[in-house]
């Protein structure tokens, strides 16, 4: 796709998310210009599955572009948490208890108070990862009920993937599956501010849509075919 597409891109799904949901431009493989292409279009959210890939994008855009609002979609090593935790908005992908302590011992370093989601498991991909239903639940409980052992994770939802199939029904059981959980959530647990469902990507965003998401994650309808 050409870059003077991807603007038009965005505006094409942003009109289809109205106010329902907010898009994060996946720009993981594509270089910064493809991002400058992306803000001239009035996008400020972006996602990025490797540490140092978004570090160095950060790096570069970070006195250029100053409101660009990062969030980490991917595995996160945990040796990996520090050189994101000074700058990441919201981690999307926080698929362990261990690498949530790890995040909280890094933000405390860092004295910053970092969004996570929990990320949840549902698709048949034994090659994602996340907590099991009860397992998420239970995360939940956990972190609310230990607010001095994670003073610096503010707790905002959770993300899912689905399985990579073009079986839309079990794309859209999936994804019901954990609007299902985060509503239970909400209204079992009431954890403050838990208010985002992360689900959706550009072969399945307009399921998660209608499931109730509210952070969808594009990367190749806006950018095109990544490059590995
Ligand atoms: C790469 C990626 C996306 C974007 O996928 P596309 O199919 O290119 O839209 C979304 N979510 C996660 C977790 C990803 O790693």
């Amino acid at each position: 796709m050409s870059q003077s597409n991807i603007g038009n891109q965005i505006k094409a799904i942003d009109e289809q998310l109205g106010s329902k949901a907010k898009l994060v431009a996946v720009s993981k493989f594509h270089p910064a210009d493809a991002i400058r292409e992306a803000y001239a279009a009035g996008q400020r959210i972006f996602g990025e599955n490797r540490a140092q890939e978004m570090v160095a994008k950060y790096e570069e855009l970070k006195n250029e572009l100053t409101d660009i609002s990062w969030h980490f979609i991917g595995s996160l090593q945990r040796n990996k948490v520090k050189y994101i935790i000074p700058f990441v908005s919201l981690i999307q992908s926080v698929s362990s208890i261990k690498l949530l302590d790890e995040i909280e011992r890094q933000a405390a370093k860092y004295d910053r108070k970092v969004d996570v989601l929990l990320e949840v498991h549902v698709a048949e991909e034994d090659t994602k990862s996340g907590f099991s239903e009860q397992e998420a639940f239970e995360a939940v409980g956990l972190i609310i009920n230990h607010p001095e052992q994670y003073a610096h994770i503010n707790l905002r939802g959770l993300m899912t993937m689905a399985t990579n199939t073009d079986d839309e029904q079990q794309i859209r059981t999936e994804f019901r599956k954990v609007a299902t959980l985060f509503n239970k959530i909400k209204d079992e647990i009431k954890p403050f501010d838990f208010n985002q469902l992360s689900m959706g990507m550009s072969g399945d965003y307009p399921i998660a849509l209608a499931e109730g998401a509210t952070l969808i994650r594009i990367g190749t309808s806006i950018f095109g075919e990544r490059e590995y």
